[in-house]
């Protein structure tokens, strides 16, 4: 490996040991640009690795909020303005209990990469708290994210950094967000806030942005390799919103879904989770606020499996879009095993680095990255912020079709700039070499800071 990249690496596992999400994906994401760094020695002099990986500046602060019993908590609130050289900071906040400045920095850093290669002028960012949303009321949610917006209006705006819903934060969250965001500043800048409803900014197909982009991608993939979507099967995970979009799409095209999970283990259905009653099912299950995938199989009289993960489940491809580090070396394994020919990471981060390896270094096994696959998302958020600074709205076709060409796009820039550097039909080196490029090409013309 480039020795610049190697003692960067070496740096940032000293300083933040106590962060073990972001050592990882620091160590992911320069390790793959060593063929680019060693093509360009100039970046060292002005330590342009060194830079990358320290946020610009990161907020901390209290968020204290009032139970329905009237008992007072106090949570942790965090902000991370990433990297804006390519525009303003961009990207979601999570609210969920683990919670800690190691995800928030490494979704961060994820982020700048895949804002980077929508090819849209967004920075990356990322924020949340460590707050549990689950079996909250909806006043209490209120409450939470009134006092969450008091403190951290001041430091966003449409030309600062716009935040959007990532895990715990959806429609229902974003609207409290505005609401008080409009109220303390006292103007209506919708373009302060991604993900909003459509009756005051919100952008059509934002909701399914990302499951819908994550199929997009996977169609540039199988047609690379000269197959058809119709009549493959998916072992997926999660059943949140990204994993509801992905059901919704593939079952549109003729494929079908056929597991999911929670924290509680996963389902399997052989038939599929492709029937309308079926995909509408996940949004009563991720509104019911009891986080429990065995309610599918309850209703459907399918397969639940508690306490596990549904890798190792035979089909075609296997989507990863429940969370982070969601597959480890022992799962990668058995995914091997099963025979599968796509591996298409959705979630922000689901496989571990030592898993992704042996992953990639499989012959009959094609890869693709989420800051790539899941970057329709903040793609149609960025789509959403044109159409806010525009003051009207696109209609659906019109954000479909742009999504589309959004996720060839992705997929064509990946695979051509991993061909430019003699590594083949990468998608994860070429995900993370074109994103790059573009970030170090505003950073060295913007000068040292
Ligand atoms: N949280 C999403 C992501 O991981 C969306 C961010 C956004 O729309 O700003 O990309």
């Amino acid at each position: 490996m480039n020795a610049y990249i190697e003692r960067v690496i070496e740096t940032v596992k000293q300083k933040h040991g106590s962060e073990p999400e972001f050592v990882q994906t620091v160590e992911e994401v320069l390790s793959s640009l060593s063929p680019v760094v060693d093509a360009h020695p100039e970046y060292e002099a002005v330590d342009l690795l060194g830079r990358m990986v320290e946020p610009e500046r990161m907020f901390t602060f209290r968020v204290v909020w009032t139970d329905d019993a009237g008992k007072t908590h106090t949570n942790i609130g965090y902000r991370c303005q990433f990297n804006g050289a390519l525009g303003p900071y961009k990207g979601g906040l999570r609210f969920q209990p683990n919670v800690y400045p190691g995800i928030v920095k490494f979704l961060g850093f994820e982020q700048i990469f895949k804002n980077s290669l929508t090819g849209l002028p967004i920075g990356g960012g990322k924020g949340g708290a460590d707050f549990d949303p689950s079996g909250k009321s909806d006043a209490e949610i209120m409450r939470f994210c009134q006092s969450f917006m008091t403190a951290l209006y001041r430091y966003i705006g449409p030309d600062v950094d716009v935040p959007a819903g990532d895990m715990g934060v959806g429609g229902r969250e974003i609207g409290f967000l505005y609401g008080q965001y409009r109220r303390l500043k006292g103007t209506f800048e919708n373009g302060v806030l991604t993900g909003k409803g459509l009756s005051y900014g919100g952008s059509l197909a934002r909701p399914e942005a990302t499951g819908f982009g994550a199929v997009y991608y996977l169609l540039e993939v199988l047609k690379h390799e000269g197959e058809d979507i119709k009549g493959k099967t998916i072992v997926a995970a999660g059943f949140g919103n990204v994993t509801w979009g992905i059901c919704k799409k593939a079952m549109q095209l003729g494929a079908k879904v056929i597991t999911l999970s929670g924290p509680d283990g996963y389902i399997y259905d052989p038939d599929g989770v492709c029937t309308e009653e079926k995909v509408e099912y996940l949004l009563e299950m991720r509104s019911s606020g009891r986080n429990q995938v065995k309610d599918y199989a309850d209703k459907f009289g399918v397969k639940f499996f508690p306490g596990e993960k549904p890798w190792g489940v035979k089909g075609d491809i296997v989507m990863p879009s429940a969370m982070q580090n969601d597959v480890n070396m022992e799962q990668a394994k058995r995914i091997v095993e099963t025979g599968a020919k796509y591996y298409i990471e959705v979630a922000n981060m689901p496989t571990t680095n030592d898993a992704l390896k042996f992953l990639m270094d499989q012959k009959n096994l094609i890869v693709a990255p989420s800051k790539a696959v899941n970057a329709g998302g903040v793609g149609v958020s960025a789509m959403e912020m044109s159409q806010n600074s525009e003051r009207l709205s696109w209609t659906e076709e019109e954000v479909d079709s742009q999504l589309q060409r959004m996720m060839e796009t992705i997929h064509r820039v990946s695979a051509e700039a991993a061909e430019k550097y003699g590594l083949g039909y990468n998608l994860v080196a070429g995900a993370n070499i074109a994103g790059f490029l573009k970030v170090a090409e505003a950073m060295l013309e913007q000068g040292i800071f």
